[in-house]
């Protein structure tokens, strides 16, 4: 087994578990340490040992992997890995409208988390950092975003795309945290609450509808903002109105998210029949914040499936050009000249 390979499959694998990111950040850095070594060089364990990046544990994979054998620490995490369930609906999926890289709050650089899309098939992935506001996840104000843009071609190609996008703050208001005229230019502007979550029922609903309405928004991102497991607790459903926020979307072709994050695991269960119901457009992300965090996707398309949700009903079903309809549908014709 090659070694490089064994490592970075071990972040990836540690990135699904959500383990800390110091673990999965090792191992990145071990692969990367390695990644121009031969066969031979890796074999001069004295001066492997001595190699910044390289500690104890990533030393014990490069060697069981050159000897051939499956590193345990990889077995152990491809057998965890391996006892979940993958639906149909997942072989459906043709891509992703919410992830982040190193720009933000994700751990690694842009061209990492493409690598694990397209070798996940994906046809594309929306690139989604945080907007300014949510300062503690490094939000991109407009200038770095506007720079992030000029990356962007670079990363498409030979099938697969790398859509433009933002996870924007819905503030107090319902106003979302950008510049509208640079929202414009995104492909995908998935909206999002990450402040103010205990906001009294009435105020959260209007701020929620007012999201859903704003001809910018093509996904409304963890609606609920629960967290139900994981290491950074639990925290109950914001309490709203989902009738009218849904009845909202739904008039406005906004995607109800799915947010697939075991942590999340958001809408519940009886939100996402209501929205199902109302007639909602939905779409199925990750929002992974590492490359390895890309295929969470199989939880939420188990639950969706489990729901009854019609891949018909799923923008990550369609294909890019459908995708593209459905968002120019919605966006503030420009100007003419
Ligand atoms: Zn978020
Ligand atoms: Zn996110």
């Amino acid at each position: 087994m090659n070694p490089h390979d064994a490592l970075s499959e071990i972040a990836s694998l540690l990135e699904r578990e959500r383990s800390s990111r110091y673990k999965s950040k090792a191992f990145r850095a071990a692969a990367d340490a390695i990644s121009s070594l031969s066969d031979d060089e890796l074999r001069d364990t004295a001066s492997l040992r001595r190699r910044k990046g390289v500690g104890d544990s990533t030393f014990a994979v490069i060697q069981e992997a050159l000897a051939g054998e499956v590193p345990a620490y990889l077995a152990d995490l491809r057998a965890r890995a391996g006892i979940e369930r993958t639906s149909a609906l997942r072989g459906q999926l043709r891509g992703d409208l919410h992830s982040h890289s190193e720009w933000s709050d994700g751990l690694t650089s842009i061209d990492l988390m493409v690598d694990a899309a397209r070798a996940l098939g994906h046809e594309y992935l929306a690139l989604t950092d945080h907007s300014p506001r949510l300062r503690v996840a490094n939000g991109l104000s407009a200038d770095r975003l506007r720079e992030q843009l000029l990356l962007h071609d670079g990363f498409s190609g030979e099938g697969f795309t790398l859509l433009s996008g933002i996870e924007v703050d819905i503030l107090d208001a319902g106003e979302l945290d950008q510049d509208p005229d640079l929202l414009d230019e995104l492909d995908i502007v998935v909206a999002s609450a990450h402040s103010k979550l205990r906001m009294e029922r009435g105020p959260m609903t209007r701020r929620l509808v007012a999201a859903a309405s704003d001809p910018r928004v093509d996904v409304l991102g963890h609606v609920t903002g629960r967290l139900v497991e994981g290491a950074r607790g639990t925290r109950p459903p914001s309490t709203f109105e989902p009738r009218p926020v849904f009845e909202a979307c739904a008039a406005h072709g906004v995607a109800v998210e799915i947010n697939s994050r075991p942590e999340r695991q958001d809408p519940p269960d009886e939100l996402i029949l209501l929205a199902l119901e109302i007639g909602c457009l939905f779409s199925i992300d990750s929002d992974a914040h590492a490359p390895g965090q890309l295929s969470l996707i199989d939880y939420g398309a188990e639950r969706a499936e489990r729901l009854g949700v019609p891949a018909e009903r799923i923008v990550t079903t369609w294909p890019l050009a459908r995708l593209r309809e459905w968002t120019a549908l919605r966006r503030v014709a420009p100007a003419g000249p």
